[in-house]
């Protein structure tokens, strides 16, 4: 059987070389500097927001 848990491999961004840096969490080449850019890749954001739904508690103490 295939070892792939699923996960995508982001596709190269489209902006300015200069603009792309490692994605924090899988390392890929991702649009990370400048105007829109973000430390994750869309992966990995995409991984993010469905951990933060989740969990999502609503109760606090
Ligand atoms: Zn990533």
């Amino acid at each position: 059987m295939s070892s792939s848990s699923g996960r995508r491999t982001p596709s190269l961004p489209i902006c300015p070389t200069s603009q792309v840096g490692r994605c924090a969490v899988c390392h890929h080449p991702t649009h990370r500097y400048g105007h829109g850019g973000n430390p994750l890749c869309p992966v990995c954001r995409a991984d993010l927001l469905a951990t933060q739904k989740k969990k999502a508690t609503p109760a606090q103490r």
